[in-house]
């Protein structure tokens, strides 16, 4: 059974969605916070996430931006503002699709069959030696055994294996991870790729797979 994590501030749409999505076989959450939100999902696996753009701390887009810095979930945003400019800002942020309200049940559901038929699975994990990771899971491992990564963590291994074998500079990693406002400064960096290399590599003072590359940044190797 597919679960889906649903942000969304108006009570109205809360017991509709919950309802119609509950008698569609669904397993539901629902929270109207943004940040409510990604505790739900570092606690609990999902496999789809319907988000409204406006919640009741943060702006969706918002949430969006720092969402796909630590996972690749299907996410269907759901919004009663139709202009083209926030659907084409959502799909850059990352949602999968978009839904204009007021929808219709049928389409509503239509949406979330095609994403969870093309997206939801199976799942891609990404190896490199004994290190593993899925982010449809959000899930960590090595040799087999799960790892417990803080999301800053996490965001700079999914951006190494994602270019695994290539050299990430401190200041790609600081915009993609931190924001452009933190470039310049390689310490951060330095800071939670030291805990990694704790977490991850069996002798963290000469690790064989997160390599330092001198005054640039880091590669990861198999
Ligand atoms: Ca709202």
């Amino acid at each position: 059974m597919a679960k889906i994590l649903v942000l969304e501030d108006s009570p109205p749409l809360q017991s509709f969605l919950k309802t119609l999505l509950q008698a569609s076989g669904y397993q539901v959450s629902i929270c109207d916070k943004g940040l409510d939100g990604f505790a739900y999902l570092s606690e609990q696996s999902f496999d789809l996430v319907l988000l409204d753009l406006g919640l009741l701390d943060m702006d969706g887009q918002d949430w969006l931006i720092e969402y796909r810095q630590w996972s690749t979930l299907p996410v269907l945003v759901l919004s009663a503002r139709d202009g083209e400019v926030e659907k084409v800002t959502a799909l850059d942020n990352g949602a999968n699709d978009y839904i204009t309200k007021p929808f219709s049940a049928n389409e509503l559901l239509a949406r979330i069959r095609v994403l969870l038929r093309t997206q939801g699975h199976p799942s891609i994990a990404f190896t490199c030696g004994n290190i593993k990771i899925d982010p449809q899971k959000h899930l960590v491992t090595v040799a087999a055994v799960e790892v417990k990564l803080t999301k800053k963590e996490y965001a700079i291994l999914l951006m190494l294996f994602q270019n695994k074998d290539k050299v990430l500079t401190h200041n790609a990693i600081l915009s993609h991870v931190w924001g452009e406002q933190y470039i310049n400064r390689p310490e951060y960096v330095r800071v939670h790729v030291a805990q990694l290399r704790q977490k991850l590599e069996s002798n963290p003072a000469n690790p064989k797979h997160i390599l330092t590359e001198p005054a640039v940044g880091y590669r990861l190797l198999d």
